[in-house]
């Protein structure tokens, strides 16, 4: 279903959660015995705190400790109590302080790769129940879409997407972004949302974020706008390539890698982008520009020979 807005929300985007590792994301309702990945505090279908996965192993843990524990404490007590002379009663006592000691240093020698294998063990188990629980939170996020609770419904996919990186999350995400008004403020993305494929609403999107915030494009979507030119070309016309190729004048580390790239759309570059690639030049004479540094200082000449702005490159 596609809902059609006349013009796009403006809304507040929330600071995006970090976490070391991924997993640490998940948490789980006790009630409802669902998990889910998204940042609220409370279950959404019950009103219970949700526990994090790493309280919810610890607990785990303990618990197994505590069990193994009691069983220890058994044998012990079985030990005295069957012992015949009070010597042997001694010996079983001994030993059994002994063995606990002994179990008490190992196990927490071994903590840390207990804790793992614990937890490793947990989402091996209730994996099922795990894709279930984000199953539900993408519909928490598609209601909200419906609604056009359209900061929510970012948000939600913001953390699914954390947690799946795939193509259908990603353009879940990016056709909400579309629809809102994005500002330089805001904590945008782009790189970790190129999509495997060719799709329109990514590159509408892109386009956006680079009047916004240059320094998002990357290396990686550059490559991305170059390896689907054709089709971007013919949705978004020409002067969307001329725009990605000039985002590359950014870094003389892009001007290398996409140099030719950059020569075919250097006489259509506004003249900022031009003067910028022109100093670069001028300042490295070390590096080999190839083709590029005799198309530039040629384009100098031409087209920038009476410019004051050009005069030092005028030889
Ligand atoms: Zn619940």
């Amino acid at each position: 279903m596609k809902v059609i807005r006349l013009a796009k929300q403006a809304v507040q985007l929330s600071k995006k959660k970090r976490t070391k590792y991924r997993f640490q994301k998940l948490k789980m309702c006790k009630k409802c015995n669902r998990y889910s990945v998204l940042g609220d505090e409370k279950c959404q279908n019950c009103g219970s705190d949700f526990i994090g996965i790493e309280t919810l192993v610890k607990s785990i843990f303990k618990n197994r400790l505590f069990t193994e524990a009691i069983w220890i404490l058994m044998f012990v007590c079985v030990g005295i109590l069957a012992a015949p002379t009070v010597k042997m009663l001694y010996y079983s006592l001994i030993a059994g302080v002994v063995f606990v000691i002994g179990y008490v240093i190992l196990t927490s020698i071994f903590m840390k790769s207990e804790y793992f294998m614990q937890l490793k063990k947990l989402l091996r188990i209730d994996l099922r129940k795990i894709a279930a629980g984000i199953q539900y939170d993408s519909e928490l996020a598609k209601e909200d879409v419906h609604a056009e609770r359209l900061a929510p419904a970012y948000e939600k996919l913001r953390d699914i997407g954390d947690f799946i990186a795939s193509d259908q999350v990603k353009i879940r995400r990016i056709m909400v972004l579309n629809e809102i008004v994005l500002r330089s403020d805001m904590e945008l993305e782009l790189e970790p949302l190129i999509p495997s494929s060719y799709d329109s609403n990514f590159v509408k999107y892109a386009l956006e974020v680079l009047k916004i915030n240059r320094t998002l494009f990357t290396k990686k979507c550059i490559a991305y706008f170059i390896k689907y030119r054709e089709a971007i070309v013919s949705d978004f016309g020409m002067d969307s390539l001329i725009s990605v190729a000039g985002s590359a004048l950014r870094m003389k580390l892009y001007i290398l890698e996409f140099s030719e790239f950059i020569e075919e759309f250097l006489e259509y570059f506004p003249k900022d982008r031009f003067l910028r690639l022109c100093s670069i030049i001028y300042s490295n004479p070390e590096v080999d520009w190839g083709s590029l540094e005799e198309k530039t200082k040629r384009l100098v000449m031409v087209k920038y020979h009476y410019d004051p702005d050009f005069k030092q490159f005028v030889s």
